[in-house]
């Protein structure tokens, strides 16, 4: 421990950091004429570029000592084109070298092994320079969570073999049900449900999943980093071909582009896979917050921390969102277990991403907690610094999420839906993105992601039938459309949906949350078999109500800016109903001047209880625009009302105001 407590000492006395903070290139820069290699290694005494001719395997061609320069650097030229060849690092520090790949690599061998030298524009796809992020409005944004495997890899979503789990998938169109000609599923089934961004889980190289082997077997989520800075092969066609994975993520984003959907990446610069890592390779410890005693944080859970708050580790981290960011055009971050950077980084990375050509488009928000106790003592990106972010920058709203269906630890704790009465306060709360209320520090409702699930923990379905009774075999969890424990869930199901996309904020979805995705009772299926995680695009057809449900929800809220006002003030223009039944909860929010929308104000109940009530209106006239069964009413002939409106059991009501 004694070297690793020298080393906390030195990484952070100020004079290491004015000798050795470094603004200059770092990596691989090529170019025609020759290649350039950059690495900051400051407690380095000696550093070799090693070529080879293959990712993976074969004999090193050639190795050639770097220079040492100014501020911890480390430098090579090879003369000549170079494009193609991967290279690592051999780095000497106290008499121990280790061979690492150098932590800026844009691309890699198979596993990641060895970066590459490439020539970034022979992957740029046909049309790629005219590629560009959709303007998206910020009010109308809804997200779809998903994982590259999980998107395709079933024959029922579509997709021709070669493509399945791959990043090509999502450059198919006018796909169908395994081919049937009628039912859309991926790409297709994206554009009509009508969500504006996919939030793909980790894309960039990691570890769990071996690139070298058939992929039948093996399954992770990725979050796992052993490349920050490459894209992960198992989910190019041919991971041994170091161009191909970044040609073929830039298809899946221009496809994406083209379907009007922009595309954000799941970062996890809070942890690497393992403790042996590159950067680690190139630094002992300095990337990694360390404890009093030197040792190495943990609150991740997963073994180390990323020291976002160490100088060049900030800047490794704003590096590698700006590459993606440009090189790959993307549309937002969602920060994994963001609650373990500090606010200064995630402060300075909205400033980077927004010094970029329509950087201020670029979406950022994370998760608002950690993995368990951490040594991080800068202020920490969680929900009790929520007033320290930019207003640019959200978390996932536990708070929201819990209300609306209970805990997603505790299998049979109800939340609003499921008969918490109580959580009615909440739900209010959560209308108005918790800008009204003193559980949260001082806020936007920019800042809050409205939702009720993610990859993480049981999916809505199964936390309903699991909070409703006690599902025990694989059939209780599919259900069946016409029983009556699957009809209850439905219910509560159309409710939570109705709920958290009438709330404030920017709401979010897992992906198949819109047709009652099950993983059979799995709460956590980070490495559970394919065919657990998998999107079964059957389902999608066998509960097609619900997914319409969804989409008539996801375009009235677009049809309603006001819902995903940004700015600070907007939730005082939410007026509460006094209904006399305490659970039901009822509201009315007028249209901003100048919106784009049919109607003057919303008014919105929600109705958890098994019994039919009756709710006053506001004076006016109130056209129904969406009741339990139907979110599409506003599409259709019109219903009005006014004085009373009717409130079924289970359900919400939503009008909106035309005279
Ligand atoms: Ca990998």
């Amino acid at each position: 421990m004694a070297a690793s407590l020298d080393r906390k000492r030195l990484y952070e006395s100020d004079r290491f950091h004015a000798e050795n903070y470094y603004s200059g290139p770092l990596g691989c820069v090529y170019a025609p004429a020759g290649t350039s290699f950059y690495l900051w290694a400051p407690t380095a005494e000696a550093v070799q570029l090693r070529l080879f001719l293959k990712g993976d395997g074969g004999r090193c061609l050639d190795q050639h000592p770097m220079h040492r320069q100014a501020h911890g650097v480390w430098t090579a030229f090879l003369p000549g084109n170079r494009a193609g060849l991967y290279y690592t690092y051999a780095v000497t520090v106290d008499g121990h070298t280790e061979e690492i790949v150098d932590p800026y690599a844009r691309s890699g061998g198979v596993n990641g092994r060895r970066g590459m030298i490439l020539d970034l524009r022979t992957t740029d796809p046909a049309g790629w320079q005219q590629d560009s992020r959709p303007l998206i409005p910020a009010e109308q944004r809804v997200i779809w969570e998903v994982s590259v495997r999980d998107f395709s890899a079933s024959p029922s979503s579509g997709i021709r073999l070669s493509m399945r789990g791959k990043f090509l998938a999502f450059t198919q169109e006018n796909t169908t049900l395994s081919f049937d000609g009628v039912n859309p599923t991926c790409l297709a089934y994206l554009k009509r449900l009508g969500v504006t961004h996919v939030q793909l889980l980790p894309i960039y190289d990691s570890g769990s999943v071996n690139e070298a082997r058939p992929l039948e077997n093996q399954y992770n989520w990725g979050y796992d980093p052993v490349n920050y800075n490459m894209p992960e092969g198992s989910y190019s066609t041919d991971p041994f071909r170091g161009e191909v994975r970044v040609r073929e993520l830039k298809q899946a984003v221009m496809a994406l582009h083209k379907a009007g959907i922009g595309v954000v990446m799941d970062v996890v610069y809070n942890h690497m896979w393992h403790w042996d890592n590159c950067l680690n390779g190139a630094v002992p410890n300095y990337f990694f917050r360390q404890n009093e005693d030197g040792s190495p944080s943990n609150g991740s859970g997963c073994g180390n921390e990323v020291a976002s708050e160490r100088p060049m580790a900030r800047r490794f981290i704003i590096d590698s969102l700006v590459y993606w960011a440009t090189e790959y055009h993307l549309d937002g971050f969602r920060f994994d277990l963001m609650g373990l950077l500090d606010v200064d980084t995630m402060n300075a990375a909205r400033a980077a991403l927004d010094a970029l050509p329509d950087g201020n488009r670029i979406l950022m928000y994370g998760e608002p907690w950690q993995g368990g106790g951490s040594a991080i003592t800068a202020p920490a990106a969680d929900k009790g610094n929520l007033h320290l972010l930019s207003e640019r920058i959200g978390v996932f709203c536990d708070n929201t999420r819990d209300a609306i269906k209970g805990s997603c630890f505790h299998a049979a704790d109800p939340g609003y839906v499921t008969g918490k009465a109580d959580a009615c306060w909440d739900i209010g709360a959560g209308v108005a993105a918790w800008c009204r209320s003193d559980h949260l520090p001082p806020h936007a409702p920019s800042q809050i992601v409205s939702y009720v699930s993610a990859h993480d923990n049981f999916t809505l379905w199964d936390k309903l039938l699991l909070t409703n009774g006690h599902p025990k075999t694989k059939a209780d969890y599919t259900g069946s459309p016409a029983d009556e424990a699957t009809q209850k869930a439905l219910a509560q199901n159309r409710l939570c949906a109705a709920i958290y996309l009438t709330c404030m904020g920017m709401p979010f979805m897992q992906a198949g949350e819109e047709f009652a995705r099950t993983k059979y009772g799995e709460g956590n299926s980070y490495n559970s078999p394919l065919a657990v995680n998998q999107l079964d695009w059957q389902r999608a057809a066998a509960y097609h109500p619900l997914v319409d449900y969804y989409r008539g929800l996801i375009g009235l809220r677009k049809a309603f800016p006001a819902l995903g006002a940004q700015d600070r003030t907007a939730a005082e223009s939410i007026v509460f109903s006094p209904l006399p039944e305490q659970p039901l909860v009822g509201w009315m929010m007028p249209a901003r001047p100048g919106d784009n929308t049919p109607w003057q104000a919303l008014c919105v109940f929600y109705n958890p209880t098994e019994a039919r009530h009756t709710a006053q209106l506001p004076a006016g006239v109130w056209r129904l625009l969406c009741s339990g069964e139907s979110s599409s009413l506003w599409c259709g002939a019109e219903l009005l009302c006014s004085d009373t409106v009717a409130l079924p059991p289970c359900c919400a009501v939503i009008l909106g105001q035309v005279g």
